[in-house]
């Protein structure tokens, strides 16, 4: 289904590779009309009521608003989603020039593309909150949902890891740093920044985990415990010197270290302390279904937010990127089994199938005893075309609301969407402090592909 190639741009992100079929379902959920904001409602009711959700019901539709805010815009407008987008935002963000990649890519695209003024993004706050971090003055970052929140960030917010950061600060002082990981409010990466620490993605985490410690003699890595575990353990520290703090969800509202399994000293002898928070999506993994899949002759590959003993059994472990280039590569006949964002899976699956190539979920399993269903994150799906058209109109005629703006050190409360933004003179300090901790990522990264 093409555009007109005058429409179409093309930046330093690869195609996903991703095609629109004019018959193949867009299978996301549609949202209860209340779950919009007042300006998108319309755009809602126009969606809702079509016939049926195929592009080619679809595409007539959203091209009534996308084209007009193409062609006022030009060059100046870029449009970003996330892989674990469902299937259709990822299609039709490409379809209008957009790029789709993971948190690490996305992060660094205002800074790479200096002549794009107005960014639009579907995906997960933190992602477009880093994007606006890392983004000029003059560029204007939004976000097309801004209640689509990370349920793991939710559970690292600033006044639960600040007061536990504080009392780590006075025990162990400059011996610690914090390690954030993307999925952070700017609020986290400008505390990694402030403590000598940096942000990672699951692509850098265990460079980052390294050269950190090779600074300082201990870290606090938040908020994915998963993930930290799995870097430490690829780093050759032993278990006994990582130590889990509980889940926010125990802890009582004082957050002090008192109140864990033998006080502050228990601490002493870690070297790696990991935030207690997970991600919903990648933890419903376990070594059964690894067995299961293994014994019929698939190759697992998981994300390293799952937990590690799945880890452990599987043939490979790794970013969205790595996980997207193994499917792209994989020769014809090959069986794959991924442990991963059920969006990604899925779109993953429809496009290896056309080279020959089965992909299954990890947790999609014909057994009762075992099936989890592979499920997808319910929250940055909240992102729909809905909001995507409503944005790009609103933004054309110049009626964006406030809310979608995303600045540094927002924090957006995802259920009811009410929004705390930080005065000028704090967001100026919160982006020199969360951007030192994202540049300094950057620069670790880039040293260790350079090694
Ligand atoms: S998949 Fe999990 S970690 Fe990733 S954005 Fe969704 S909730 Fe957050």
């Amino acid at each position: 289904m093409p555009l007109p190639t005058s429409t179409l741009r093309t930046g330093a992100i690869a195609s996903s590779g991703i095609q629109l079929q004019p018959e193949l379902p867009v299978c996301q959920t549609d949202l209860p009309l209340d779950w919009y904001q007042s300006e998108f409602k319309p755009y809602a009711e126009e969606y809702l009521a079509l016939p049926d959700r195929k592009p080619g019901t679809i595409l007539p539709w959203l091209d009534g608003y996308a084209l007009p805010a193409l062609d006022h815009f030009g060059p100046a407008l870029l449009l970003l989603a996330h892989f674990y987008m469902g299937g259709e935002i990822v299609k039709l963000v490409e379809r209008y020039g957009g790029k789709v990649a993971d948190s690490y890519a996305l992060a660094l695209q205002a800074s790479r593309n200096p002549e794009k003024s107005i960014i639009v993004e579907s995906a997960v706050h933190f992602m477009a909150e880093t994007i606006a971090t890392l983004a000029s003055p003059e560029q204007q970052v939004y976000i097309t949902n801004p209640k689509a929140g990370c349920t793991m960030e939710m559970l690292a917010k600033e006044h639960m890891v600040a007061p536990v950061v504080d009392q780590l600060l006075e025990r162990y002082g400059d011996d610690l740093a914090v390690v954030a990981y993307m999925n952070t409010s700017g609020r986290i990466k400008a505390i990694a920044g402030r403590t000598g620490g940096a942000v990672c993605t699951s692509s850098n985490a265990h460079h980052v985990l390294a050269r950190v410690l090779s600074e300082r003699k201990r870290v606090l890595f938040v908020p994915d415990e998963h993930l930290g575990r799995n870097s430490a353990l690829k780093l050759g520290i032993p278990l006994a010197q990582i130590r889990a703090l509980p889940s926010p969800e125990r802890w009582r509202s004082s957050f002090s270290l008192r109140e864990i399994p033998g006080g502050p000293a228990s601490l002493d002898d870690a070297r790696v302390l990991l935030w207690g928070s997970y991600c919903g999506v990648h933890t419903i993994f376990k070594p059964a279904h690894v067995e299961y899949w293994r014994a019929r002759g698939y190759r697992v590959l998981v994300h390293p937010e799952s937990p590690h003993e799945v880890v452990a059994l599987s043939d490979g472990s790794g970013s969205t990127d790595y996980l997207w280039k193994a499917i792209a590569d994989a020769p014809s006949g090959s069986r794959l089994s991924i442990g991963t964002e059920g969006h990604f899976v899925r779109n993953a699956r429809e496009q290896a199938a056309l080279r020959g190539v089965e992909v299954v979920h990890l947790a999609d399993i014909p057994d009762p005893t075992l099936s989890s269903r592979g499920c997808g994150c319910a929250t940055m799906s909240r992102n729909d075309p809905p909001h995507l058209a409503g944005m790009l109109d609103l933004l054309r005629q110049g009626k964006a609301p406030s809310i979608n703006r995303v600045l540094a050190g927002d924090v957006v409360d995802e259920l009811s969407g009410a929004r705390e933004r930080l005065g000028d003179a704090d967001r100026a300090t919160l982006v020199v402090d969360a951007r030192g901790a994202l540049e300094r990522m950057i620069e670790i990264t880039e040293a260790a592909a350079r090694a």
